[in-house]
């Protein structure tokens, strides 16, 4: 393929990735956008291994390289779970900071690449840059993964003086950075480089690890986004312009998908990332699933009571939460919201921005079931009405619904705005137990006199109110 023709691929491609991030945008032409998405990365792909930089010796080994990777994600793909996808999402960040890292140290050895003067230094200041980033996104995708599935607790790890270590590490950084550049030799710009190298990992576990639960998921989008600068730093490195465009691209939009967050959750972007929110001065998360202190007394109702009280009402809100995602009770509440509405009652649904464990996996559950989009709403289209709403039914949400983020100004998610489900005359929540949610925060609603607890697996406590509806 000749230079002008990739050149014409890459730019194709770049315009069909544009496309893509703006059909994913809305649930109803999101499935375009993924097939942009998919189409512009295997013309991307084409163009690249049959570009005019690619040997044939260099297409055999890609194309190796292509199928062991693409076997291992087409099995990965099969076998997660659909409540495992922020894990796979965050391992996934870790590789592309990997990949800098790598790209860095084999640019930098390449004995082929002879360049002097500015050329030199600029290419120099490109690895340099590109190795730290990957590196920090590497090993802080590393612990999100940990934090996302369980295996590190969600309590921040606060160190004395951390704020001092992190700027103390920026410093070293950009020391080693001058005699990185100043080396003569490859043997002697190798020690600066590792020392860096080893300071950004690090960081990377650092910065992560000081971050409480209730932030994580700000962690997750601002990964993705490192994720993308850490590919635009490979572009530069490889000279590779389209890298450099996508890298960009899902930068960005990482960016600013961290700063729709922030606002969700109410919280100051520099504040998060300098860590120890989450940890509060209330009471201190605890790990997932841990039980939290009683307060009071709960009204437990049955599946039949609570089809009840649904066929009685003229306005339902339904609020989904993580625990639908795991009971994947999305298709029985799909079946629930149409023997409703066949029935004539007003049923819609309320969606927080930080449900479930990853951006719009709620929305997300709700198209693969069918849900039709114009019932499901946001957070601030619908906080609102719950005054004149009959019933609410929250299926296995519990910090996106908690009032002590209002209520509590020393709890560790003040501030946080919520679903107001309280308000509404019956909020019915259903869960398996007391225990607490992500947060590791006890919940008052469950306390409060208008609300009923249904306790069950969200699957088997539907499919016995869809049947009773029915019967
Ligand atoms: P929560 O984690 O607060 O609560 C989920 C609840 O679901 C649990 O209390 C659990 O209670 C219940 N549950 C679990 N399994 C089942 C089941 N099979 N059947 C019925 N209930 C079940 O989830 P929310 O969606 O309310 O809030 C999201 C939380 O995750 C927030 O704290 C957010 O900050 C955090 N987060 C969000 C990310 C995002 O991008 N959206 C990323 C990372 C974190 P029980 O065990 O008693 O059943």
């Amino acid at each position: 393929m000749s230079q002008s023709l990739a050149t014409v691929a890459y730019l194709g491609a770049a315009i069909l990735f544009i496309l893509s991030l703006g059909g994913l945008s809305n649930p109803e032409t999101s499935r375009r956008g993924n097939l942009f998405g998919m189409v512009g990365m295997a013309l991307a792909v084409l163009a690249t291994v049959f570009g005019p930089r690619v040997s044939p010796m260099g297409v055999a080994w890609i194309v190796g390289a292509l199928v062991v990777g693409g076997g291992i994600g087409l099995y990965a793909a099969k076998v997660v779970k659909m409540t495992q996808m922020p894990e796979l999402v965050a391992l996934m960040h870790s590789l592309v900071g990997l990949a800098a890292c790598l790209v860095g140290f084999a640019s930098y050895v390449d004995t082929s690449i002879q360049l002097q003067g500015a050329e030199k230094v600029i290419h120099e200041v490109e690895i340099y840059v590109g190795i730290l980033i990957g590196a920090v996104t590497f090993s802080g995708s590393l612990i999100a993964f940990g934090k996302l599935n369980g295996k590190i607790g969600g309590k921040p790890l606060l160190l004395p003086a951390r704020h001092w270590m992190n700027l103390v590490g920026l410093l070293v950084v950009i020391w080693f950075g001058r005699e990185f550049v100043h080396a003569s030799t490859v043997a002697e710009g190798m020690l600066p480089l590792i020392v860096m190298t080893v300071i950004a990992l690090l960081f990377g576990i650092h910065m992560v690890m000081a971050i409480g639960g209730a932030d994580m998921p700000v962690v997750v989008s601002m990964l993705n986004s490192y994720s993308g600068w850490a590919a635009a730093a490979t572009g530069f490195m490889l000279g590779n312009d389209l890298l450099i465009v996508t890298g960009a691209l899902v930068g960005s939009s990482g960016a600013i998908l961290s700063y729709i967050m922030c606002n969700a959750m109410n919280r100051n972007f520099i504040s998060v990332i300098a860590g120890g929110f989450g940890s509060g001065g209330g009471s201190t998360p605890a790990p997932s699933g841990e039980a939290a202190e009683p307060q009071g007394e709960v009204v437990p109702v049955s599946a039949a009571e609570t089809a009840e009280l649904l066929r009685d009402a003229k306005s339902v809100i339904i609020v989904p939460g993580y625990g639908m995602a795991v009971a994947q009770a999305q298709h029985t509440v799909y079946e629930i919201t149409k023997t409703l509405r066949e029935k004539g009652v007003n049923v819609r649904f309320g969606i927080h921005p930080v449900a479930g464990r990853m951006p719009g996996h709620m929305n997300v559950l709700l198209a693969e079931a069918k849900v039709p989009y114009d019932i499901v709403m946001e957070m601030d289209e619908i906080n609102e009405d719950f005054p004149d709403t009959d019933v609410v039914m929250v299926i296995g949400a519990n910090d996106i619904v908690n009032p002590s983020a209002l209520e509590d100004p020393g709890s560790p998610i003040a501030g946080m705005p919520v679903l107001e489900v309280w308000k509404a005359k019956t909020s019915i929540v259903m869960k398996r137990s007391m225990a607490s949610g992500y947060a590791g925060v006890d919940n008052p609603l469950f306390y409060k006199e208008n609300n009923r607890m249904l306790f069950g697996d969200a699957k088997k406590m539907l499919d016995e109110v869809l049947g009773a509806l029915k019967g």
